[in-house]
């Protein structure tokens, strides 16, 4: 297998992959996004709320905002040694939240929680949570916890995670740079130079055949294909883990399966028949 990285940043990661094929990629995928844990609200004591929110809403609204992760001092609920419904200081964080419009109206957003841990806070501090009207209050305890996307889409790491071939454009003889493929191509990927059309961004393409029906000629003067093996693989993450780290956490919780299928497998006896 080989690995290229097309571009890499705070928040995403894209690899062109080279040498596998679709199941391994969606192996990973899947464990990326159900299986990497990360910090969510859990659990909340709502004290007072005189906002127009019912108390759930508030929970639900609160659940989803992404907490920036520490999955080195953290455990997961289950396996904490603390085994305790109420949880500890290794498997759980309190924040709070009190606000009130005295005055004016005005919006509480996720940067007027208050974590116990300042590293555990939201990711962005922009969040709206409620609107209260003037005299409105909410007094709130909220207990943070890792968790698992396969248990609640608040504890998934990622916005986005997908694969696709690598795309293959070949733009045949016949072509007489009439255009009607690059008018059409949702994403831009031709483009018409010196009377000729030429593919301005082959990784955007997605393999959506727009241009090939388009084109007058019978037949079409464009062929869209893909590279057999050959893959683009991209993550976004919504800022609670590092896109590096997520991949890490993938790819050890993906070995320790492996591991244990090959141990299973060597321990298995074989039945006479
Ligand atoms: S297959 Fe779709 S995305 Fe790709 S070049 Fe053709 S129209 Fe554009
Ligand atoms: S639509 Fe067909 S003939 Fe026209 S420029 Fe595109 S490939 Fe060439
Ligand atoms: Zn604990």
């Amino acid at each position: 297998m080989e690995i290229e990285v097309l571009e890499k940043n705070d928040t995403s990661l894209r690899l062109l992959i080279k040498g596998t094929n679709a199941a391994f990629l969606n192996s990973l995928r899947r464990t990326i996004i159900a299986e990497v844990p990360c910090m969510a609200i859990d659990e909340v004591v709502i004290i007072e709320n005189s906002s127009i929110l019912h108390d759930e809403i508030l929970a639900h609204r609160l659940g989803l905002i992404p907490l920036k992760t520490d999955l080195d001092n953290y455990n997961l609920p289950e396996e904490c040694p603390c085994q305790s419904e109420f949880g500890c200081n290794l498997c759980r964080v309190t924040l709070t939240l009190q606000a009130e419009a005295a005055e004016a109206p005005r919006t509480v957003y996720s940067g007027d929680l208050k974590s116990e841990n300042p590293e555990i806070v939201p990711v962005s501090p922009n969040i709206p949570i409620v609107k209260l009207a003037t005299g409105q209050r909410v007094m709130i305890e909220a207990y943070a916890k890792l968790g698992r996307g396969e248990k609640h889409a608040k504890w998934q790491p990622v916005s986005a995670c997908t694969y696709k071939y690598m795309p293959k454009i070949e733009i045949l003889e016949i072509c007489d740079a009439c255009g009607e493929c690059v008018k059409i191509c949702p994403k831009k990927v031709l483009v018409k130079t010196k009377g000729e059309i030429e593919v301005r961004d082959l990784m955007a393409c997605t393999l959506c055949e727009d241009c090939a029906d388009a084109c007058p000629k019978e037949p079409p003067a464009i062929k869209i294909g893909w590279e057999e093996g050959n893959f683009i693989f991209q993550m976004e993450t919504n800022g609670v883990l590092p896109v590096e780290r997520i991949m890490l956490e993938a790819l050890k919780i993906l070995d320790s399966r492996f591991a244990e299928f090959l141990k299973e497998l060597k321990g298995a006896k074989i039945e006479e028949a």
